[in-house]
């Protein structure tokens, strides 16, 4: 049996970026850019009043300015400015040559006519304006690879007219929950059913991740059942999430159907409570290559080894450098036990520094779970950890 480091050791051996593909800005959000952004144009790409006002030369010493002409955002002046007079412009219009700032209407005196007294003594050159190219200019690197894609950086590639830009595009992610007792939500029970929880947490869960996560139904503890399944979803996907079938009871076929699918198995069962019987493999196509993670039934197991393993290759699909989860120290908020050779990976709940060991009651256990924020990664060994111990989290 392999241990947490070394499996993620071998997930990294196996994953690398999906190919950039070209996409639009509504299909950004979350994405990481793979390619630096250089603009072509400056910004802004006009001198541009930043107020409703008047556009002055600071070195007019005329006592009075007479309006010549009005221009709003959008508008273009038709002329430069000359002594003596004052061209009024709306905010986000341009500015007109010969002008040097724009006083705010409220701040100017306007006579009956329409003139107003020249301002010009106590304002600055550049005043309430915003200079072409003053944010950045043409040929300037605005962007670089590697940015995950916020709702700004969509602006700005709004704003230099950058309608689609190369992205690692969102892994697509099949979910085949199996199980001959799996019943649905909206399903009543018939004696000795359970409901599918795992199907909708992997499907939220990959959604909330940025990935596009696809229903692959239920697959039945029948071999031509999870053949026509695990196949479609090996077809369809960059990642495959099998939940169920691959312990050791007499009805855990997933293994072997994978294999039978041409899924290299990489390891199967992993030193760590929960999540042990977690089995990875990788099939390759020459056109698509398909990690498949078979992840062990119970749904606090399915979670552990989703925020343990799942997550990382996800992120480096999208870009990123592989990495096992960040850990985080707390302080333990009452003493806890450890049994056992594997590392558990604890609920707890965390508010502050203090970190709460849940009342879990095992791998089945999922209403305990919903109240944790965190797994405390408690190392291997029995023995007691005293209230105030530093522990290290991982954030849920
Ligand atoms: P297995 O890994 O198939 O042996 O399943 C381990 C335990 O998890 C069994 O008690 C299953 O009934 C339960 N289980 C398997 N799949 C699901 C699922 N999709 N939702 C909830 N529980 C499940
Ligand atoms: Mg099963």
């Amino acid at each position: 049996m392999i241990s947490v480091a070394e499996a993620h050791d071998t997930i990294a051996r196996c994953v690398q970026p999906l190919p950039p593909s070209r996409l639009r800005l509504s299909a950004l959000l979350g994405l990481r850019l793979a390619e630096n952004i250089t603009s072509q144009v400056d910004s802004p790409p006009f001198d541009k009043s930043l107020v409703d006002g008047y556009a002055i030369a600071t070195s007019d010493a005329s006592e009075m300015l007479r309006e010549v002409e009005l221009v709003t955002a959008g508008g273009v002046p038709t002329q430069a400015l000359t002594p003596g007079n004052t061209i009024r412009v709306m905010t986000g219009a341009p500015v007109p040559a010969g002008a040097d700032a724009v006083v705010k209407w409220e701040d100017c005196n306007v006579h009956a006519d329409g003139s107003i007294r020249n301002p010009a003594r106590d304002v600055r050159h550049g005043a309430c304006m915003f200079r072409r190219g003053a944010s950045f200019r043409v040929g300037q690197v605005v962007l670089n690879a590697g940015k995950q894609i916020g709702p700004l950086d969509i602006a700005l590639l709004a704003e230099i007219g950058q309608a689609e830009v190369a992205a690692h595009p969102r892994p697509r992610v099949g979910v085949l929950p199996t199980g001959d007792e799996l019943v649905a939500a909206h399903e009543p029970l018939a004696p000795g059913q359970i409901r599918n929880s795992n199907g909708p947490m992997l499907l939220a869960a990959l959604t909330a991740a940025g990935a596009t996560a696809i229903d692959l139904g239920v697959g039945r503890d029948d071999p031509a059942d999870l053949r026509e399944k695990i196949g479609r979803g090996l077809q369809e996907c960059d990642v495959l999430l099998v939940s169920g079938g691959v312990s050791a009871g007499v009805k855990d076929l997933v293994p072997g159907v994978l294999a039978e699918l041409g899924v290299q198995e990489q390891f199967h069962q992993v030193r760590v409570k929960p999540g042990k019987p977690l089995w990875f493999g990788v099939r390759e196509d020459g056109k698509r290559r398909t990690l498949v993670f078979g992840l062990p039934g119970n749904p606090v197991s399915t979670l552990v080894s989703f925020r343990l393993f799942v997550l990382s290759a996800l992120r480096a699909l999208a870009g990123e450098s592989y990495s096992p989860p960040a850990t985080e120290q707390g302080t333990l908020a009452k003493s806890f036990e450890h049994r056992g050779d594997r590392p558990t990976y604890f609920p707890c709940h965390r508010s502050g520094d203090l970190v709460e060991p849940l009342d879990w009651k095992g791998s089945a256990d999922l209403a305990t779970l919903t109240r944790a924020t965190c797994l405390a990664a408690m190392p291997p060994g029995d023995y007691e950890l005293k209230r105030g111990a530093i522990v290290e989290v991982i954030p849920l």
